[in-house]
């Protein structure tokens, strides 16, 4: 099995690391996602990694409790650098070297972000993964995703999530509803389907750059998109 890649930025959501739990870390979906990156950091590709945050804090849902904005989403970024380096601790115990860095500087914890160190180490079979989103707040990880991949000039963007790809409305609630193979970024921001946010789709158009949605709760998925299998939906022009 070849890849038809050779560099990728995949971004992991946060919330599905609880797995069953309603909080924090499911070590059980946390070592899938290890196995699964190691799989396809051993067929040679390239590896960078954006997680969310979503399993221990959201600037917006904090706003909602009464907690400035800024406040909880600076909080929000800082529960992107746990969810990174408990990702670097299972990736490592496989056996395979990888980098944190941050877009907030932490350097007692991580390197910070400088995009040719990155792809110096990946070059080098390193994962490398991006934590503290971009930095900023009122944006999101898919949004950091997007930029990063941009910025290490990615082939792609695979975006893991608990559905098989993007539907025409929520398949959890409609039984009719329909998959769609491929779709262009104008259909995904003209039908507010919810595969990223605006600013993250907006980025991608731009760029031309691929975004490939899938289930990354099926062990081997990882691969099977590496790979060329048919297996999630395709946003591209
Ligand atoms: N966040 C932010 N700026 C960024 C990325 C993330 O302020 O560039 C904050 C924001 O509060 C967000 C939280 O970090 O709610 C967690 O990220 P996200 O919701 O994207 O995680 P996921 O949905 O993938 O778990």
């Amino acid at each position: 099995m070849k890849p038809v890649y050779e560099r990728v930025l995949l971004k992991l959501s946060g919330e599905a690391l609880m797995g069953d739990q309603e909080f924090g870390i499911s070590s059980e979906v946390i070592g899938s996602y290890a196995r699964q990156i190691k799989e396809v950091v051993d067929l040679g590709v390239e590896v960078a990694i954006v997680i969310g945050g979503g399993n221990i804090f959201r600037g917006l849902s904090g706003a909602e409790q009464g907690v400035d904005r800024v406040t909880g989403d600076h909080m929000g970024m800082l529960a992107t650098v746990i969810n990174s380096l408990a990702l670097q601790n299972s990736i490592e115990k496989i056996g395979v070297q990888t980098r944190v860095q941050t877009a907030i500087e932490m350097p007692k914890i991580a390197e910070p972000f400088i995009k040719r160190k990155a792809q110096r180490h990946m070059e080098k079979g390193r994962v490398v993964i991006f934590g503290a989103g971009t930095g900023n707040p009122y944006f999101t990880t898919d949004t950091a995703a997007a930029l990063r991949a941009i910025e290490i000039n990615a082939d792609v963007v695979i975006k893991a999530t608990k559905v098989d790809g993007i539907y025409d409305k929520d398949p959890v609630k409609h039984s009719d509803a329909m998959k769609y193979e491929t779709v262009t970024y104008t259909e995904v921001l003209n039908k507010d389907l919810k595969v990223m946010d605006a600013t993250a789709i907006s980025l991608c158009r731009e760029n031309s750059l691929p975004i490939i949605v899938f289930n990354s709760l099926l062990e081997g998925n990882i691969r099977r998109v590496i790979t060329g299998e048919d297996i999630g939906t395709t946003v591209i022009e």
